[in-house]
């Protein structure tokens, strides 16, 4: 594998430091002294069918970054030469970080599905993905309803670009916009009333999860057939799409809305984060 070596940054428990650049004698398309960025993603076979359909993002060799590595806790980062995405200008590299994993994730349905800027979108749950699918559904033209469990988070909504708030454990104010949504981008990783928010979508929409449910979702047929309404998941994306959200943000100003924790208080950032309290990314700096 060639490798490059540099701006390790990435999300809560990930590292954030310009490194020493060092690139590969096999590297294509990149130079030292450019700003680039890594994701979920450092590697991937470049030979099976997603990867040569341009779908690398699917592909069964997948190397994670932070899997089975010090990932952003590391001091270097090692990257196959096609995933490290150049940082276009406007893009700060404390945003790269959540961008780039989480932001890249709840933008991916928008390009996968070509999202019409007149798309109503709902998006169920507003944490690290969801304050970012609220602003990059907003800056797409879409008309947006935050779903959140929290009443605190409902004015903050608001405030990413969200038209609408939806209290997500409120059964009849979930009924109350029954077969209005052309998306429903799911990015709670908790079990919700399904059957109440499959509910809210419109004839041929589209139900997106992004966020890690463990417990199975249960689909009546009824609820998909009469309305012909589909439901979906996507992982991350390509080092293409990671470009194309990139220039998206750069262009929108999209900015996670984040905190800033010091390595050298890295306990202390992920007693926050366990403690439910991260608005809405932590990013760990290095070397502090
Ligand atoms: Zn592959």
């Amino acid at each position: 594998m060639s490798t490059i070596q540099g701006w390790a940054v990435a999300q809560a428990g990930k590292a954030l430091e310009r490194q020493t650049f060092d690139v590969g004698a096999r590297a294509k398309g990149l130079s030292v002294g450019q700003r680039v960025g890594i994701g979920w993603t450092a590697g991937s076979c470049m030979h099976c069918r997603p990867c040569l359909s341009g779908e690398q993002n699917l592909c069964g060799e997948l190397v994670a970054t932070i899997g089975g590595h010090h990932g952003g806790f590391a001091d270097t980062v090692r990257a196959h030469w096609a995933w490290p995405v150049l940082l276009p200008e406007g893009i700060d590299l404390a945003s790269a970080g959540p961008l780039l994993c989480g932001g890249i994730t709840v933008l991916k349905p928008f390009l996968e599905y070509d999202i019409p800027p007149t798309a109503r979108v709902g998006v169920v749950g507003i944490g690290g993905l969801g304050h970012m699918a609220v602003k990059f559904a907003a800056a797409w033209g879409c008309e947006v309803t935050a779903f959140t469990s929290t009443a605190a988070k409902a004015d903050e909504s608001r405030g990413f670009g969200a038209h609408h708030v939806v209290a997500s454990r409120d059964a009849e104010a979930i009924n109350a916009i029954a077969g209005t949504l052309d998306l429903l981008l799911v990015t709670v990783n908790v079990p919700m009333d399904w059957n109440a928010l499959l509910g809210t979508l419109a004839p041929k929409g589209r139900m997106h999860v992004v966020g890690a449910v463990l417990e199975p979702i249960p689909i009546p047929a009824f609820a998909l057939i009469g309305k012909q309404r589909q439901v979906s998941g996507s992982p991350t994306g390509s080092p293409v799409d990671i470009a194309r959200m990139l220039a998206f943000a750069a262009r929108h100003d999209i900015r996670p809305q984040m905190e800033m924790f010091p390595m050298s208080q890295v306990n202390e950032a992920l007693k926050h984060l366990d403690d439910g309290k991260a608005r809405y990314r932590i990013v760990l700096e290095a070397g502090r």
